[in-house]
């Protein structure tokens, strides 16, 4: 059996030095086949994403190699310890994916026998009672250049130390009066070897054993031990605990028989824009800085989940990271990618109004509506997504978004204007006939619009082309929803970082969440479960907030935005503080209605945006070669006309685009491999600034276009190739990357697949058909994005069917 499981240790994940360890203990018969891991959390608070990495590698060692892996609450410290913590971690691992089973312990459990060991220590004369106080204790143990030197109570008889050990375990003496040391090396290099502290008195009421104990075991003796009276094999830990690992030896070499656990350390996982200590964590909890532990800001597991984080994305993320030797810092924007990619399989498309402005389409007749269809998935997933829509009522009155509109717009502002039209999403084209205005502030209140009947789907206009289109509700029938809007709660990547005399609290985010209590949803979003996962088009990702929606009053919190607002906005800023390009607008390119709140501007692409237009048209305007360009793109290859516009706002990147043409004939897909994945990659820069060539742009767009690798993968070529001189064909022949498209070889993963999750195969053969997307997702997840998808949905369905 050895060898199957370790074949599937190599399949399921991708291998790491400590699963190498694992494999090789495994080999030799070290624990006689057995693996036993543990996540060793302290209930002094709730857990975070860098926990999660713990969890996934203890959790998922187990599963791997056909172990076990135990839940210890490591309860020591009864000052900061709490049963609501050790409730929360329960359902936090749980939520994660990871079950214990029967094996839950506490090391409050093994007190007894721990006090056993320290007596077993005292009479092997390797541990005595000292008398010093903390102070002394600190002193006599040296400094790293400098060897310690022995407390004078060190030469304490046996029979003095135990006596003394078991008065204080009586409460006899105060606390700090005495503390039981291991006898080890006062110059030893490891400042842990000096003699160790093992016990220490504390007259506190624990909130398991009571008042039943009035001294406390160390860490260091407390978790090899534990580790010991359970079985472990394998003891995971971060790496500040790495010159713990001689005391863990020594202490197991004292007292245990072999084979005994031994312990490794990994890095931790540190995420940008957030931090991850609980001391401050619940300083942000205690001083209010936030709303609780499961704040959607937090980097709680309980705040991703109550924000609407996927647990699958977490363990994605968890795997793409690695487990490593050496700390580092994890981009947020690796974990947003991976949720957004996740989202947008399960996401199901919704209009909703974040800041209504009213439209009366006066050419509609009073009274009248409508039902008119909406996909409720993109083109791209509707091979998997079975074509499902929904209807949207359409009336004489509608809500539109405020900046949607502007009073007196420049030339290439796409959406609604005075005289302008535009096209509503799912609906018809509109045109801007009034501008109703407070006769009081001046502000826009209303606009009078008239509609284009011949427009709608199955007009005769219907495909008639406007240069923008935008989202809306219906007036009547829309629900009246609060949206909150969150972003990091830190402005820098590492708010530790911080100057003399500053706290990581200056570095908080002061509009880490909007809320805006206006907003208008479709009315379709009452078809789906409560805790569906919405997209809202041109907005985001969102979720009813678990705790604070009900059905009648409905709270929807972003879960992520749709593109990465935030680091456009700092592109800006900083452009704007290097003087470069001046950030003020011009009075009469203000959206109709202000918003109070700088953030609201920030979080709505359109006023960076606007600067970047007028950047653009500046140099078509300066330039009669990109002016032509500009029309030739659009009336001959036929592309969209802000495509053509982002194209045509500098030379070298419409080169690049027509070099990238020449290689793969396809205008609109290169077009859109250009605005969206390069301009990602320049990050703000030139192509000019040491590109790929346009050639490999062509041919990686005519792989995925030919559908030898997925557009998913094709993007993570291109980030990862882009800084490179390699071919993308050759990437893909060489690495095996071309598509999984042999049914044979995907019937076993789908039948995986539908084993793992016995719940969901029920839900869906009991009516939940919306579940289908999960499977297919599932499955390409499993098969690296490489199985070809309307394959897998044939199979799953045949499968599920069966
Ligand atoms: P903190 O330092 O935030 O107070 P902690 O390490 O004291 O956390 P524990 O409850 O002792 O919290 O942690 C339980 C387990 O989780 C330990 O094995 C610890 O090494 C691991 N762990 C804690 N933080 C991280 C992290 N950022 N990345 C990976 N593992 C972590
Ligand atoms: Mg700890």
């Amino acid at each position: 059996t050895t060898a199957t499981t370790q074949s599937t240790a190599e399949n399921s994940r991708e291998s790491d030095f400590i699963r190498e360890i694992v494999a090789e203990d495994m080999r030799r018969g070290t624990y006689a086949g057995r693996v036993v891991t543990r996540f060793p959390p302290e209930p002094n608070g709730f857990l975070h994403i860098g926990h999660a990495k713990s969890i996934c590698l203890n959790f998922g060692l187990a599963q791997d190699f056909g172990g076990v892996c135990n839940l210890r609450f490591d309860d020591t410290n009864p000052e900061t310890e709490d049963m609501r913590y050790v409730q929360s971690i329960q359902e936090d691992i749980r939520w994660l994916g990871f079950d214990w089973g029967p094996r839950l312990y506490f090391a409050s459990d093994y007190y007894e026998q721990l006090y056993a060991y320290g007596v077993q220590l005292i009479r092997d004369g390797h541990a005595y009672v000292d008398s010093l106080s903390d102070a002394e204790i600190r002193a006599y143990r040296g400094t790293v250049t400098e060897a310690g030197r022995p407390s004078p109570y060190r030469a304490r008889t046996v029979a003095e130390n135990l006596d003394l050990f078991a008065r204080m375990r009586a409460g006899e003496f105060a606390d700090g009066t005495h503390v039981l040391r291991a006898k080890i090396d006062m110059a030893a290099a490891n400042m842990k070897m000096r003699d160790p502290l093992l016990y220490r008195i504390r007259h506190q009421h624990h909130f398991r054993t009571g008042d039943d104990w009035c001294i406390y075991p160390m860490y260091d003796f407390a978790h090899p031990l534990s580790d010991a009276i359970e079985g472990v094999t394998h003891s995971i830990c971060t790496l500040e605990f790495e010159n713990n690992r001689e005391i863990y030896d020594w202490l197991l070499e004292k007292t245990q028989t072999p084979p005994r656990p031994h312990q490794y350390e990994f890095a931790r996982l540190n995420l940008d824009y957030t931090v991850m200590s609980k001391r401050k964590l619940l300083q942000l909890v205690r001083e209010g800085h936030v709303q609780g532990w499961d704040d959607p800001r937090m980097p709680t597991l309980a705040g991703m989940r109550r924000r609407g984080v996927t647990p699958e994305s977490i363990r994605t993320l968890c795997e793409r990271v690695g487990v490593a030797k050496t700390n580092s810092r994890v981009e947020l924007s690796l974990f947003e990618h991976i949720l957004r990619d996740d989202l947008n399989f399960r996401a199901p498309r919704l209009m909703c109004v974040l800041r209504p402005l009213k439209v009366v389409l006066t050419n509609y007749p009073v009274g009248e509506t409508e039902n008119l269809e909406g996909d409720l998935w993109p083109r791209d997933l509707a091979h998997v997504k079975d074509g499902e829509t929904r209807t949207i009522p359409f009336g004489r009155e509608l809500y539109i978004e405020q900046s949607d509109f502007m009073e007196e717009p420049p030339a290439d502002f796409y959406r609604l204007a005075l005289g302008r039209e535009v096209r509503l999403r799912h609906g018809y084209v509109i045109r801007c006939d009034a501008v109703v205005k407070d006769p009081q502030t001046g502000a826009v209140v209303e606009l009078h619009c008239t509609y284009d009947a011949e427009t709608g789907r199955g007009g005769s206009q219907n495909r008639r082309r406007v240069r923008g289109t935008i989202h809306w509700v219906p007036a009547a029938a829309s629900i009246p929803v609060e949206v909150r809007l969150y972003d990091r709660l830190f402005v820098a990547p590492n708010p530790d970082d911080v100057e003399e005399g500053k706290t990581f609290l200056d570095g908080l985010n002061p509009d880490s969440l909007v809320v805006l209590s206006q907003a208008r949803l479709e009315p379709a979003a009452r078809e789906f479960p409560a805790d569906t996962r919405f997209q809202f088009e041109r907005q985001g990702y969102f979720w009813a907030d678990p705790v604070d929606s009900q059905p009648e009053t409905r709270v929807y919190n972003r879960i992520i935005d749709l593109r990465d607002s935030w680091g456009k906005a700092q592109d800006s800023k900083a452009q704007s503080e290097n003087g470069s390009r001046p950030q003020a607008q011009k009075p009469s390119q203000k959206p109709a209605a202000q918003d109070q709140n700088p953030q609201a501007a920030a979080d709505d692409s359109s006023g960076d945006r606007r600067s970047k237009l007028d950047v653009r048209e500046d140099a078509r305007a300066a330039d009669p070669q990109l002016a032509q360009k500009y029309t030739y793109y659009i009336e001959t290859l036929g592309l969209a006309p802000e495509d053509a516009d982002v194209l045509t706002g500098d030379i070298g990147l419409a080169e690049y685009f027509e070099a990238a043409l020449a290689t793969h004939n396809a205008p609109q897909s290169v077009a859109n491999w250009v605005t969206n994945e390069v301009l990602r990659e320049i990050k703000g820069g030139t192509v000019a600034d040491g590109a790929w060539s346009p050639v490999y742009l062509g041919k990686l767009v005519a792989l995925v276009d030919e559908g030898v690798i997925t557009a998913n993968l094709g993007k993570d070529l291109l980030q990862e190739l882009w800084t490179s001189d390699e071919d993308p064909v050759a990437v893909v022949e060489v690495r095996g990357l071309r598509q999984i498209q042999d049914a044979g070889a995907l019937e076993p993963v789908v039948a995986a697949v539908l084993a793992e999750n016995p719940d969901k195969v029920a839900a869906y053969q009991g009516g939940r058909t919306g579940l289908l997307g999960f499977f297919v997702g599932q499955v390409m997840r499993k098969t690296n994005g490489q199985a070809n998808a309307p394959m897998v949905q044939e199979l799953v369905k045949s499968q599920l069917e069966r």
